[in-house]
């Protein structure tokens, strides 16, 4: 009987250490709003993303939509329809419209170069998104942020630990959010951040944050409640020793899948970053001229008891609650949905797991004609 794999398995520390970590909260009876253990894991995770700020959240989505909030924005945000819904969703419920620029083919990434003849005089911000851990080309973002006067905020729920030219990736833009939600590579069960440099945007992130309370006697925003649990802030601070040993065995994968499947035909395979600091959070791959469809290949998986996710398929912007219409196509990004499958990967799969993986998509892989 073979064993299933599924795509993603979230990983835990070893329960004795959880157990011994959560002891005092019986005595302290503080369970939330900003306690001890919040403390702890926001300067340890200020240290580890390299910085100046952490605000951390009860989860990503409600990050991303406080930091719209706190940045008091209004009218279009140019975005990308390649990610998964909650990036969108922020901007929609932050009552802004989202304008969806197309991604690049390499990367998926979104595509700097069609940023300018998307812009209006309405337009405010930016929200791109370091989709699979491929970092945007940041630069560029920049270049049009400074001449349009636009915020820059990054959706980097995967790029967790990542650095660019020896600097945390939370740097990056206006603001950055990251999720820790138990499928990512880090994770604090349900969980999520605001990293920023500017001290004024951190305290206006943390009064959004808390009810938009000033003080005890001051309300000042009419903002919700996003805060992170000391139980939350606990998994976060017993898992951060070892989330390099995590990454570490990830990327090992990822080496032995792109070993294995660069020779495959039709199988395009994400940019090596295997030079970079890459954390290995996920393994999408692209079927082109590949003999079976995307689909049917995620079918033959199944069968076997192997989950590939379509991530990210639909584009968000084919979500049915808005209608089709009401968007310019994006066709690169309408093609890589079409055609990607994000293999299983964690940090407790096995190397034979792999190769059992590839064999499937090498032997699919194989034409029938000739
Ligand atoms: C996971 C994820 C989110 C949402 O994070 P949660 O912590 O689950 O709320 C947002 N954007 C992207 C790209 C994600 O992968």
């Amino acid at each position: 009987m073979k064993k299933n794999i599924p795509v993603t398995r979230s990983w835990m520390p070893p329960f004795d250490d959880y157990c011994r970590e959560i002891e005092d909260l019986w005595d302290s009876r503080w369970l939330t709003n900003m306690g001890d253990k919040h403390r702890r894991l926001e300067e340890a995770l200020a240290e580890y993303l390299d910085v100046p700020y952490v605000a951390l959240f009860t989860n990503g989505h409600l990050a991303l939509e406080t930091a719209l909030q706190a940045l008091e924005l209004q009218g279009e945000v140019l975005t990308t329809p390649f990610t998964f819904a909650s990036t969108t969703h922020a901007i929609v419920r932050c009552g802004l419209t989202p304008v969806f620029v197309d991604i690049r083919s390499d990367d998926y990434t979104l595509d700097a170069k069609k940023l300018e003849e998307c812009i209006t005089d309405k337009t405010c911000a930016i929200v791109p998104v370091h989709v699979y851990g491929h970092l945007c080309n940041y630069e560029a973002i920049a270049d049009v942020a400074h001449r349009y006067g636009l915020k820059v905020i990054y959706d980097a729920a995967h790029t967790f630990g990542m650095k660019v030219n020896g600097k945390g990736v939370g740097q990056l833009g206006d603001v950055s959010m990251f999720s820790f939600h138990a499928t990512k590579v880090f994770h604090t069960i349900e969980g999520g951040a605001l990293t920023m440099k500017d001290p004024d945007l951190y305290q206006k992130v943390v009064r959004w944050r808390n009810f938009g309370l000033g003080g005890p006697e001051e309300i000042v925003n009419p903002g919700g409640n996003g805060k992170m649990s000391e139980f939350q802030a606990v998994m976060g601070l017993c898992l951060l020793p070892r989330v390099d040993d995590e990454i570490a065995r990830r990327r090992a994968l990822v080496d032995e899948y792109r070993k294995q499947l660069a020779s495959v035909p039709g199988v395009q395979l994400s940019p090596d970053r295997t030079h970079v600091d890459a954390n290995g959070a996920y393994f999408p791959i692209v079927l082109r001229e590949y003999p079976v469809s995307r689909d049917e290949l995620a079918h033959i998986l199944l069968s076997e008891g192997i989950v590939a996710r379509k991530y990210f398929y639909p584009l968000t912007s084919d979500a049915v609650w808005h209608g089709k219409s009401l968007f310019k196509d994006t066709p690169v990004a309408r093609s890589v949905a079409d055609r990607v499958l994000c293999l299983p990967l964690f940090g407790e799969m096995d190397m034979e797991d792999v190769e059992r993986i590839v064999s499937i998509v090498r032997t699919h892989g194989r034409r029938h004609d000739g």
